[in-house]
C-alpha cells in the first residue's frame, strides 16, 4: 500500500533480528529508533548492523534514530515500597540515602538531581512514579516537603516529575555525551535529544555532534519546552511530540492541542515532526488494535505529522511486524481523505520557494507518477513536502547521507544516490535506477528537477516533464550530455 507518512519503529528484543528487521521494512517501517534508555553500546552496535545488513538485502533506505536518554529525574532506593495516602507527608533530602519510613504518614527519600530541590515553591506540584502519585510542596525551609494527594504505591527508582517548575538543569548528562559519540562514530542519522527545556539545550547538543552532518530532533515533552517551542525550532531540525513525559508535565487535556499546535509550526517552517507513544499500545499485546488507538494514529496523519512512532509495541510487543502493517494501513486509508496541496496557502519562506511551490502543483495538475527531485543539501525536497503534494517525491542526492536524512520527510521516498554533472546523464540515471528498483512507470510522466549546473545548494533551476517517448528517450541515451 502506497503511503505518504513515515513509520518509526523503536527496536527492541523482539525484533532486533535482520529478519525481522527486514519484515517491518517490508511492512512499511521507514526509520527505526535506537532507545538509549536501555542497552549498551555493544547491543546498539549489532542492532545498528542488523538494520544496515536489511537495507542492503533489500537495496533500500531507511533512517536510523538514536534516542538520547537524558536527565530522567527519579527518586532513589526505598527499603521497601510505600503505600502513600491522601494526607502523607514526603520530604525530599538532597543528600544520598536509602528512603524510609519515618513515622506513621511520614517518609523521607532522596532524589538523582537534588539542586532541583533549591528551585521549587510553595503549592507546586511534584508527580511521583511517571505522574500517577500526585504531591503538593508544603515548605520548603530547611527541607521541602510535599503533601500527597492521592493514594498510590511509591518504590526505588521511580520517576519524578516537577510540572511547576523550570529545573534548568543541564540536559545532557555524561552517559548522554558518551552516547552521542557512539552515534557520530557510528554514522547515525538523527540524534533524539530527551527533556529539552530551550533552545540553548539544542545548541548544546549540536555543539557536541563536532561538525557532524546528523539531524537534532527535541523532543518536546516538558512544560517549559512548550513555552519556548520557536526558541527550540530554531536551533532544531525536526520535533518529537513526546506524549509519555508531556501527559505527565502538562494537564492530560491540553496533549492534544499541544500535539497540533506542534506539528501546525513544524509543518509551516518545514521541518520533520513525529508523534510519539502509545500510538498502537494495546498491540503490545493483542492482534488487533483498539477502535481509539487508530483514530490516533488516523488523527495524528490529518493533523500533518511526518512520522508516526512505535515504541514498546515494536520493542518487545507480540508481533511487532503485525503492528507495522496495522500502522500502514491505517495511514494509507486516511491519506485518502488526506488535505493535500498547500500551495497557495502557505507563505514561501525564501526565494526558492516559489520553484518548489510550482513543481509540486504542476506535477499534481499532471497527475504524475512522481517527482524526480535531485538535491544536493536535502533542503528542496523537504521544501517540495511542505507543500504537500500527492505525488510521490522521488529523491536522489549526490551523497549518501543526505539521501538517509530524509527518511523522516512526509512524502519523500529516497531512492539513490548521482554522482552525474550532465542533465540529460542525470535524468538518464534517475530513470534507470527507479526501473531497477522496480518502481518506474514508463508510461510518466514525470516531473523532474535539477540544479544545474549541479553543486549549488538551493539552486534547483530546471524543471522537466518527462512523458512516455522522453522517457524511452532518456533510458536508452548514450551521448555525454
Ligand atoms: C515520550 O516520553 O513520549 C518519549 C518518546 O520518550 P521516552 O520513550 O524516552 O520516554
Amino acid at each position: 500500500m502506497e503511503k505518504r507518512t513515515k513509520i518509526l519503529a523503536t527496536l527492541g528484543p523482539a525484533s532486533h533480528s535482520i529478519e525481522t528487521i527486514e519484515g517491518l521494512i517490508k511492512a512499511g517501517a521507514n526509520m527505526f529508533r535506537l532507545n538509549f534508555s536501555h542497552g549498551s553500546h555493544e547491543y546498539h552496535l549489532d542492532t545498528l548492523n542488523n538494520i544496515r545488513t536489511a537495507m542492503k538485502n533489500l537495496n533500500t533506505t531507511v533512517g536510523v534514530l538514536q534516542d538520547i536518554s537524558g536527565p530522567k529525574v527519579r527518586v532513589g532506593d526505598l527499603k521497601e515500597p510505600f503505600e502513600l495516602l491522601r494526607g502523607d507527608e514526603i520530604t525530599f533530602l538532597k543528600e544520598e540515602i536509602v528512603g524510609y519510613k519515618k513515622e506513621d504518614k511520614k517518609y523521607v527519600v532522596s532524589i538523582n538531581y537534588p539542586d532541583i530541590l533549591d528551585k521549587v515553591k510553595i503549592d507546586e506540584y511534584i508527580y511521583l512514579y511517571d505522574g500517577t502519585i500526585r504531591a503538593k510542596v508544603i515548605q520548603i525551609e530547611g527541607e521541602v516537603i510535599a503533601r500527597i494527594e492521592n493514594h498510590g504505591i511509591l518504590s526505588s527508582k521511580k520517576g519524578v516529575n516537577f510540572p511547576n517548575t523550570v529545573i534548568d538543569i543541564n540536559v545532557i548528562t555524561k552517559k548522554d555525551e558518551k552516547d552521542i559519540a557512539w552515534g557520530v562514530e557510528n554514522n547515525v542519522d538523527y540524534f533524539a535529544i530527551s527533556f529539552v527545556q530551550n533552545g540553548n539545550d539544542m545548541k548544546r547538543a549540536r555543539e557536541l555532534l563536532n561538525g557532524y552532518k546528523g539531524k537534532l530532533i527535541a523532543k518536546i515533552e516538558k512544560f517549559d519546552a512548550v513555552e519556548n517551542i520557536d526558541d527550540i525550532i530554531e536551533q532544531s531540525d525536526g520535533l518529537m511530540v513526546a506524549r509519555g513525559d508531556l501527559g505527565i508535565e502538562v494537564p492530560y487535556y491540553d496533549v492534544p492541542t499541544i500535539q497540533k499546535m506542534l506539528i501546525k509550526k513544524a509543518n509551516n517552517v518545514g521541518m520533520p515532526v513525529i508523534t510519539a507513544t502509545q500510538m498502537l499500545l494495546s498491540m503490545t499485546q493483542n492482534e488487533r488494535a483498539t477502535r481509539a488507538e487508530i483514530s490516533d494514529v488516523a488523527n495524528a496523519v490529518l493533523d500533518g505529522t511526518d512520522v508516526v512512532m512505535l515504541s514498546e509495541e515494536s520493542a518487545v510487543g507480540e508481533d511487532p511486524i503485525n503492528v507495522v502493517e496495522t500502522m500502514s494501513n491505517i495511514i494509507s486509508k486516511t491519506e485518502d481523505i488526506y488535505n493535500f496541496d498547500k500551495q497557495s496557502k502557505l507563505e514561501y519562506l525564501d526565494e526558492f520557494d516559489v520553484i518548489q511551490a510550482t513543481v509540486t502543483k504542476l506535477a499534481d495538475d499532471l497527475n504524475a507518477k512522481g517527482i524526480l527531485a535531485l538535491t544536493s543539501s536535502g533542503k528542496s525536497a523537504i521544501k517540495m513536502s511542505r507543500y504537500r503534494p500527492k505525488t510521490p517525491i522521488l529523491t536522489f542526492t549526490h551523497k549518501k547521507k543526505v539521501l538517509n536524512s530524509l527518511t523522516a520527510v512526509w512524502g519523500v521516498q529516497p531512492i539513490g544516490t548521482i554522482k552525474e554533472a550532465h542533465a540529460s546523464k542525470m535524468f538518464q540515471k534517475m530513470l534507470v535506477s527507479l526501473e531497477q528498483k522496480g518502481l518506474l512507470q514508463k508510461e510518466g510522466p514525470y516531473v523532474a528537477t535539477v540544479g544545474y549546473p549541479v553543486g549549488m545548494p538551493g539552486s534547483t533551476n530546471t524543471i522537466k516533464i518527462l512523458t512516455e517517448s522522453e522517457i524511452e528517450y532518456y533510458l536508452n541515451f548514450k551521448g555525454k550530455k
